[in-house]
């Protein structure tokens, strides 16, 4: 039986995550989105609540959640500010292909000391030529003895100005395209790892955006995640697991949007009356109303398929590409809800649509889900 309501530990989790994100973030979500601030303060504060690290299991020191328990706290973070909740949870992206790709070895060797303490990560796919085609990537590892030599550039990497540990996704062959790629565990110690500095970005002011050059790193063959050429399936099974989250993210922006339009339209007034007894202000509500249910439910049912067993790469895609357009949606109205005060920074709604942007951009844009969506889909009339 599909059962929509939350167990009494899953409201537990909900209603403590939703406190740290009214009473840690949301009173520093302005100031860091204005000055471009990196809070690390607060970053540390969610590792020591067990509110970051959500997709590792117990037995190495993570959190250990199911899919769909880590979308309501991201749910709920992002409600309180998106930017901040990209880099809270950077870290499941960069450490799920140790997760999938990793030997119980490599998962003790790596998780247990990182998990231990605050630390962040970061998931190194992207590179300047081209973060869709990411089969045509071209940073280099160069096997020499018991080391492959990495040379490269990554970029748009979340976190890397502050992250202790990569993962990272480097060729040995170009011309084999996506069979030639492998995925590495790299430390922020190995010489010759750079990463750059940070990015001036439109939204998502709190996390930090770099690039990371690779000039002859050595990093061990015992570092290696997976067989030889086994990193680009390792790097589609990682963001299959975490798109979803990303349509929780965008979940909490419109879900925060909401609740500022509305409380705003009962209280501003014109031609005599609130304007929420005008019905042109009523259809927008209800029509961001149907939005966010339906992207919550979306984000629900990709985390539920995953939770049991699946692959999931259509729901989470569906999950992904259907909330963040519609976060862009709902936020834009909220805009058009406050008039010219939407269009201030003093008032919340405008950072909420240059959030959500992002979130139709990264871990795979919403044309490359569109695409991952009818492959899944022609795949079913073979
Ligand atoms: C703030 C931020 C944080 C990020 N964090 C990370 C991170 O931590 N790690 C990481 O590896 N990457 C990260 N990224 C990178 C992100 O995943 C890429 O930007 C994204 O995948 C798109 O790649 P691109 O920017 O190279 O665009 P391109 O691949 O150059 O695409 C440009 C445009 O063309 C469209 N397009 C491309 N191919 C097709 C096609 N076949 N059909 C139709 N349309 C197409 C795209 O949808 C896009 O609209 C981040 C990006 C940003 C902005």
């Amino acid at each position: 039986m599909v059962d929509f309501a939350l167990t009494s530990e899953q409201t537990s989790l909900r209603d403590m995550a939703r406190k740290f994100a009214r009473t840690e973030m949301a009173p520093h979500a302005a100031e860091c989105d204005r000055a471009g601030r990196f809070p690390d303060e607060i970053y540390r504060k969610a590792w020591e609540l067990g509110l970051m690290n959500l997709n590792v299991p117990t037995e190495y020191g993570g959190t250990g959640l199911a899919l769909f328990d880590q979308c309501l706290i991201v749910e709920e973070l992002a409600h309180a500010c998106a930017g901040m909740t990209t880099s809270i949870i950077a870290n499941c992206l960069a450490l799920e292909p140790i997760l999938l790709g990793g030997t119980e070895e490599q998962k003790h060797r790596i998780l247990d000391p990182f998990c231990a303490e605050y630390h962040l990560a970061s998931f190194c796919l992207t590179e300047p030529s081209g973060g869709s085609d990411a089969g045509s990537l071209k940073t280099h590892a160069r096997r020499d003895g018991d080391h492959y030599v990495l040379d490269g550039e990554k970029c748009f990497i979340t976190n890397a100005p502050f992250a202790s540990l990569y993962t990272v996704f480097a060729t040995t062959d170009p011309t084999l395209r996506h069979k030639g790629i492998n995925a590495f565990v790299v430390s922020r110690d190995t010489e010759g790892v750079l990463p750059g500095k940070e990015e001036e970005k439109m939204g998502h002011r709190a996390s930090a955006t770099s690039t990371v050059r690779f000039e002859g790193a050595r990093v061990p063959v015992a570092n290696r995640l997976g067989a030889d050429g086994e990193g680009f399936s390792i790097a589609m099974r990682t963001l299959d697991q975490t798109r979803t989250p990303i349509g929780a993210l965008a979940t909490g922006i419109a879900q925060a949007a909401i609740d500022h339009a509305a409380a705003y339209a009962k209280r501003r007034h014109t031609f005599g009356k609130p304007i929420a007894e005008h019905q042109a202000i009523q259809i927008k509500l209800a029509d961001m109303t149907q939005a966010l249910r339906a992207a919550r439910l979306l984000t629900w049912e990709a985390a539920w398929t995953i939770d049991h067993g699946e692959r999931g790469s259509l729901e989470s895609a569906v999950a992904k590409c259907f909330a963040s357009d519609a976060a862009m949606r709902v936020a834009d109205e909220a805009i058009q809800v406050f008039g010219g005060y939407g269009y201030m920074k003093e008032y919340p709604v405008e950072k909420l649509l240059r959030d959500a942007k992002l979130a139709q951009i990264y871990e795979g844009s919403n044309e490359i889900q569109r695409i991952v969506i009818a492959r899944e889909l022609l795949q079913r009339y073979a």
